[in-house]
């Protein structure tokens, strides 16, 4: 791990010096590499992660867009200037790098989340290290050997391998100026303190409970697609899955056709075809999840469908959990309160938009939510007063492109500046303001002033 800072520290002497423009050839010429191995990257993240082979080509394009967005740095990094700013004066800004980054992954999008993260931190200037998830590194070691060929110079960026020590010396390194965190929340909040103890600047992407507001007067067949297909995609292992409904009047009626659509899903192994959701990460996953549907059904939920006892033919070994909806759930149960991230839908019902709106409120998690209607001032109203990060509108998973930057607020969210877009550029530089004085004549008199400028 030494090795790794010793060798970024190295690179950063002449990358950080190497001008805009030749930084960003290289990155077109990555653009054109992940490109050319997406479906490469994405076999490997299914045999690996075990998301759907479609899912996992999403994963690593929705990476590439990043990529793509950084070679935008000649726009994404102009600074502001004020000439004449007093007489034959004049002031600008230049945003610097900060040395060397690191950034900590999760599992769960094992290509998407670490191009976050490294793409915008070279193109500034930084030299960084990534430390990706301990249970899916693979991916991000095919991106690396990419960034290798696209012509990053040795020591530009370094992987380390390993969980919780790994961590902890990212935290504590002295050379490491910023930590970019993506996981769990226990993980978020150690990460962002024991960081910033140590004096760099982090940002901690954490947890999620989403919840997608269903109108009764939205479109049923697109609105129940949208939401099945967020619920239950990526085996609900995804941070902006929306697992949570919450049916607002008659639109409950549409529940029995939310459950049909839900059966048809198939579960299977990532890589075979027509598989709708595979399996979780781990044995350990799939027992949490277990049990977070147990305790739901003990604290009075109603379990409209069971995915429990899936068996899945050649694959029986798999950690499988099939489709799951808990309804009746009310705020104070344990399935409410914690992610599940896995296939299992909690259902909710309200009288009222603003029954709905104050559900939502009062969860701890502002990461993503939605909202399904076609009336535009009841979106224009949750729009204002809901107190989340991501909102869609008749959109399941409103993840912006990163021409804006992904956000998320409350318990979901430590730091002040997010990931990608032009938050991602400020977070990845530091600013220099010069301000310079040119005049051709001398000063006439000889006698210094000591008042503060004006
Ligand atoms: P995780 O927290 O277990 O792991 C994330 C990273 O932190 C890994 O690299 C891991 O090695 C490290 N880590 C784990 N526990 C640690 C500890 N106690 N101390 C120090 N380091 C530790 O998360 P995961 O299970 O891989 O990912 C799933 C979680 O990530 C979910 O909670 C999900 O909502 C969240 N997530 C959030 C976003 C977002 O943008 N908000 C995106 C994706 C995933």
């Amino acid at each position: 791990m030494e090795a790794a800072v010793d060798s970024a520290k190295e690179a950063f002497k002449t990358w950080s010096k190497s001008t805009v423009l030749s930084r960003q050839q290289i990155m077109f010429r990555y653009q054109q590499l992940i490109k050319r191995d997406l479906k490469k990257i994405a076999a490997e993240i299914t045999k690996e992660q075990g998301k759907t082979l479609p899912d996992a080509e999403g994963d690593v394009m929705r990476g590439l867009q990043v990529v793509e967005h950084a070679c935008s740095i000649t726009s994404l990094k102009l600074g502001e200037t004020l000439f004449n700013v007093a007489k034959d004066m004049d002031t600008m800004t230049f945003r610097l790098p900060l040395g060397i980054t690191a950034g900590i992954t999760p599992f769960n999008f094992p290509a998407m989340i670490p191009l976050w993260m490294f793409p915008m931190s070279l193109i500034c200037g930084n030299t960084t290290i990534m430390k990706p998830s301990e249970r899916d590194p693979g991916a991000c070691m095919m991106l690396m050997e990419l960034a290798k060929e696209a012509g990053f110079p040795n020591g530009t960026i370094n992987v380390i391998h390993g969980a919780h020590d790994a961590v902890n010396f990212i935290c504590d390194n002295p050379d490491i100026k910023a930590i970019s965190f993506v996981g769990s929340d226990g993980a978020g909040q150690y990460i962002y303190e024991r960081g910033a103890k140590s004096g760099k600047r982090v940002q901690s992407n954490m947890g999620a409970k989403n919840h997608g507001v269903i109108m009764p007067d939205a479109n049923k067949e697109a609105t129940l697609n949208a939401l099945v297909g967020a619920a239950f995609g990526a085996a609900g292992q995804r941070c902006m899955a929306l697992s949570t409904v919450v049916w607002v009047g008659e639109a409950r009626k549409w529940i029995p056709d939310m459950i049909e659509r839900s059966k048809k899903l198939k579960v299977n192994a990532g890589h075979e075809p027509g598989a709708d959701l595979g399996p979780l990460i781990s044995p350990a996953a799939k027992q949490r999840v277990l049990e977070l549907i147990q305790s739901g059904v003990d604290e009075g939920a109603q379990l409209l469908i069971d995915g429990r006892g899936i068996k899945v033919p050649g694959y029986e070994k798999g950690n499988f959990v099939g489709p799951t909806i808990l309804h009746g759930v009310k705020p104070n149960m344990t399935c409410y309160k914690e992610e599940i991230f896995g296939p299992v839908l909690v259902s909710m019902e309200a009288d009222t938009l603003d029954e709905a709106i104050e559900i939502i409120n009062s969860n701890p998690y502002g990461n993503g939510t939605s909202i399904f209607t076609m009336n535009g001032a009841t979106a224009r109203k949750f729009i204002d007063v809901i107190d989340v990060g991501q909102v869609g509108i008749n959109v399941p998973i409103p993840v912006p492109l990163p021409m804006f930057s992904f956000t998320g607020t409350r318990a979901s969210f430590r730091g002040d500046t997010h990931f990608y877009g032009k938050q991602g550029i400020n977070f990845y530089t530091q600013l220099k303001t010069v301000t310079q004085l040119w005049r051709h004549q001398d000063a006439t008199d000889t006698q210094a002033t000591t008042s503060f400028p004006v």
